[in-house]
C-alpha cells in the first residue's frame, strides 16, 4: 500500500516510516498540511496518516483541502488530543477521516486498520498550465472560491458584460479572502464587454422569424416583432451595406441586407428561428466605425484602476493602437500596473495578430465570438497559429470558451471536450478558460478538478522544450545562464532571482519538467505570475542579501511542498551589480536543499 505520513516531529516521522516500511508499505512523509496537499496532488496514495497540530497548514486545513482534490482518499488521524471531545466532534464532520487514533502510535492497531483500507484509484491533480475561471452566482462566495483555488484555479475572470459594481466588489472581496486563507496568489482579470452589439427589446421577449421573409432593422427604438427589430447601437446601420450578412444569437440565425432606406436596413431572413430580446448581433463583413472602447468600458476601467485588479481584457480588438490607447491611459493614471489582455475574436485582429501580440501583455483566443465573426471551421487553425506565435514572442495565451461547456449542467464532460482541453495544452497554451461552467454551472469545483486532471494527464506526455535553435539562442543571449537551465535534467526546481521580470516569461514558455520558483517582494508581481505556466511565486518581503534570499526561498519552497530536503535545485539570476562590485550578466548555481532538524 502507498502511504503518506504527515508529522512535523522529525524523530516520530522517521520512526513511523521505518515501522510502516517493515510492514511492507511504501511510505512518503511530509511535515505540514501544505506539503501533504502538494504531495497527494502529485502522487497516487492509498491512505494518509496525519497529525492534527502542525505548523503552516494544520491537519484540519489539510483534511479540507483533501476533500476538494481527493475526496475519497481515506485519512487516519493520529493525535495526542484523541481524548479531547471537541477534537473528536470536529473530526467527525469529515467524511474522509477514517479513524482517530491516540498518540504515541500503536502500530498493532494501525496495522489492523490498514487492512481495512479499500484501495481505490486516486488521480493526480498537479498541473503546470493555468486555469481561468469566470465567477458568477454559482461561485462568488469565499468558501466556493477557496475550493476552486485548491482544485486548481489560478485566475478569476470578472465578466463586465454582467453584474453591477456592487456585485463585482463583493466577488473581488471574496476572492481576496479565499486567496489569503489558502495563501495562494490569485490574479483577477476584468473582462470589458467592448462594443457588443445587441438586438433591442422584443414583444413578449421573443419572436419566431421565418426564412425567406423580410425583416427591417430600424433606426429608432421599436418593440421588435416578425417585421421589424431595433438594436442598442443604431449607429451601426450607417456602416452596413447591401449584401452584408447579419448574424444573430451567436450565428444561429442569419439575415442578408437587401437595401437601406430612411427607416433602417431591410433584410431577407436566410436562416430563421426564435429570436429573443438582447441577443448578440455580429457583422463579420461590415467595416464598423464604432469605437473599440465604449464609454461603459472607460468607466469600468476606472473602477479596475481603483480596485485590486491585475489584468484587463479588451473585447473585439481590431488594431494594436487600441491596446496602446488603453495602456497609455493606465500608465497616465499612475495607479496600478494593470496588464492588458487582447481578446482575439474579429477578422481584423487575426490579420493584425503579430502587431497585437507585440503590444499586449497577454492574449485571449475568444473562440465564442471568433466562431461567429469568422467561419467556425477556421477557429482550430487560428488557435494553433496564435498559440505558436505567443510561444515565440513570450506572451501568455488563454484559450477560451466552451472548453467543458456540457459540465454547466452535467457531472461529466463529453469525450470531445476532454480532447479539446488536452489539445490546447498539447499545442502549448498557457491557460485554459471556463465561462458559464464556473459562473452559473451546477458544480464549479468539479469542473475545475476535471480540467486540472485533463491538463495534468496531457502534461505527463508532453514536455515542450525549445526546439527552435534561433529562438533558444535569442533568449539565452539575454541571459546566458538560461542555456544551463535548459541542459540540466535532474533538478527538482529552479529558484529564479528576477527583479527585472524578464526571465520568468521565457522560462514559463519552455514548459519544463520542473517548476520555476519566482522570488519576489511584491504580491502584485506574484499575482501577475499566475497567468504564466509553471511559475510558482514565492513572496519574501525582507531586504536580504543574495545568499540569505536563496536560503529563505528554499525554506518557503520546502514548506509549500514544492521541493524537499536533499533535492538538487538550480538558481538563476538576472543581471545585477554584485556586492563585490562585479557587473554580473547572469548567474547559474546548482545547490542541494539542506536538511533541517
Ligand atoms: C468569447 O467570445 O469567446 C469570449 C470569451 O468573450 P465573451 O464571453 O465576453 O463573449
Amino acid at each position: 500500500m502507498r502511504v503518506l505520513v504527515l508529522e512535523d516531529a522529525k524523530s516520530t516521522q522517521v520512526l513511523v516510516q521505518k515501522r510502516l516500511e517493515k510492514m511492507g508499505h511504501e511510505v512518503d512523509t511530509a511535515g505540514n498540511g501544505q506539503q501533504g496537499y502538494q504531495m497527494a496532488g502529485a502522487n497516487r496514495y492509498d491512505v494518509i496518516i496525519s497529525d492534527i497540530r502542525m505548523p503552516h497548514w494544520d491537519g484540519y486545513k489539510f483534511i479540507e483541502a483533501m476533500q476538494v482534490v481527493c475526496p475519497h482518499l481515506p485519512i487516519i488521524i493520529v493525535t495526542g488530543a484523541d481524548n479531547d471531545k471537541e477534537v473528536h466532534e470536529r473530526l467527525d464532520q469529515y467524511e474522509n477521516v477514517m479513524a482517530v487514533l491516540p498518540k504515541p502510535f500503536d502500530f498493532d492497531i494501525l496495522e489492523d486498520l490498514l487492512t481495512h483500507v479499500s484501495v481505490k484509484s486516486h488521480g493526480s491533480i498537479q498541473k503546470k498550465a493555468r486555469i481561468v475561471c469566470t465567477i458568477g452566482p454559482a461561485s462568488n462566495d469565499p468558501s466556493t472560491l477557496g475550493k476552486l483555488i485548491l482544485a486548481g484555479m489560478d485566475v478569476v475572470r470578472l465578466n463586465f458584460s454582467h453584474g453591477s459594481y456592487e456585485d463585482h466588489e463583493r466577488a473581488l472581496k471574496a476572492v481576496r479572502m479565499a486567496e489569503e486563507n489558502w495563501n495562494k496568489p490569485i490574479a483577477v482579470l476584468q473582462d470589458l464587454c467592448g462594443p457588443k452589439i445587441r438586438v433591442g427589446k422584443i414583444e413578449h421577449g421573443q419572436v419566431e422569424i421565418v426564412a425567406g421573409e423580410m425583416i427591417t432593422i430600424r433606426k429608432e427604438e421599436v418593440l421588435g416583432n416578425k417585421k421589424a427589430i431595433s438594436t442598442i447601437a443604431p449607429e451601426i446601420l450607417d456602416d452596413i451595406q447591401p449584401g452584408d450578412p447579419v448574424l444573430l444569437d451567436d450565428g444561429l440565425l442569419e439575415l442578408k441586407v437587401l437595401r437601406k432606406d430612411n427607416s433602417g436596413v431591410v433584410c431577407e431572413i436566410v436562416v430563421g428561428g426564435v429570436l429573443k430580446s438582447g441577443k448578440g448581433i455580429n457583422l463579420p463583413a461590415t467595416k464598423l466605425s464604432l469605437p473599440s472602447v465604449t464609454e461603459k468600458d472607460w468607466r469600468d476601467l476606472d473602477w479596475a484602476l481603483n480596485h485590486s485588479i491585475d489584468y484587463v481584457a479588451l473585447s473585439f480588438v481590431r488594431h494594436p493602437d487600441e491596446i496602446r490607447q488603453i495602456k497609455k491611459y493606465i500608465a497616465d493614471a499612475k495607479k496600478r500596473d494593470l496588464r492588458v489582455v487582447a481578446k482575439i475574436e474579429k477578422p481584423e485582429a487575426v490579420n493584425n495578430i503579430k502587431e497585437i501580440i507585440e503590444v499586449s501583455d497577454a492574449i485571449m483566443i475568444a473562440r465564442g465570438d471568433m466562431g461567429v465573426e469568422l467561419p467556425a471551421v477556421r477557429v482550430p487553425h487560428i488557435q494553433q497559429e496564435i498559440i505558436h506565435l505567443c510561444r515565440r514572442m513570450n506572451t501568455p495565451v488563454i484559450t477560451a470558451t466552451q472548453m467543458l461547456d456540457s459540465m454547466t449542467v452535467n457531472a461529466r464532460p463529453t469525450r470531445a471536450e476532454v480532447t479539446d482541453v488536452s489539445t490546447a495544452i498539447y499545442e502549448g497554451t498557457d491557460a485554459v478558460m471556463l465561462s458559464q461552467e464556473t459562473a452559473t454551472g451546477i458544480d464549479p469545483v468539479n469542473v475545475v478538478r476535471t480540467m486540472a486532471a485533463i491538463i495534468g494527464e496531457q502534461e505527463r506526455y508532453g514536455e515542450q522544450l525549445v526546439t527552435d535553435p534561433d529562438q533558444l539562442s535569442a533568449e539565452t543571449a539575454s541571459n546566458p545562464a538560461l542555456i544551463l537551465v535548459a541542459g540540466i535534467k535532474n533538478t527538482a526546481a529552479t529558484i529564479l532571482l528576477d527583479p527585472s521580470g524578464k526571465l520568468y516569461p521565457v522560462l514559463s514558455k519552455w514548459s519544463r519538467r520542473v517548476p520555476s520558483l519566482l522570488v519576489t517582494k511584491s504580491l502584485h508581481v506574484s499575482r501577475h505570475a499566475c497567468l504564466y505556466k509553471n511559475i510558482i511565486p514565492i513572496i519574501i518581503r525582507e531586504d536580504l542579501d543574495r545568499n540569505a534570499m536563496v536560503f529563505k526561498a528554499m525554506d518557503h519552497a520546502v514548506q509549500m511542498g514544492c521541493i524537499r530536503e536533499g533535492d538538487l535545485i538550480s538558481v538563476v539570476e538576472g543581471p545585477r551589480l554584485t556586492r563585490g562590485g562585479m557587473d554580473q550578466e547572469g548567474a547559474f548555481q546548482l545547490i542541494k536543499v539542506p536538511a533541517k532538524e
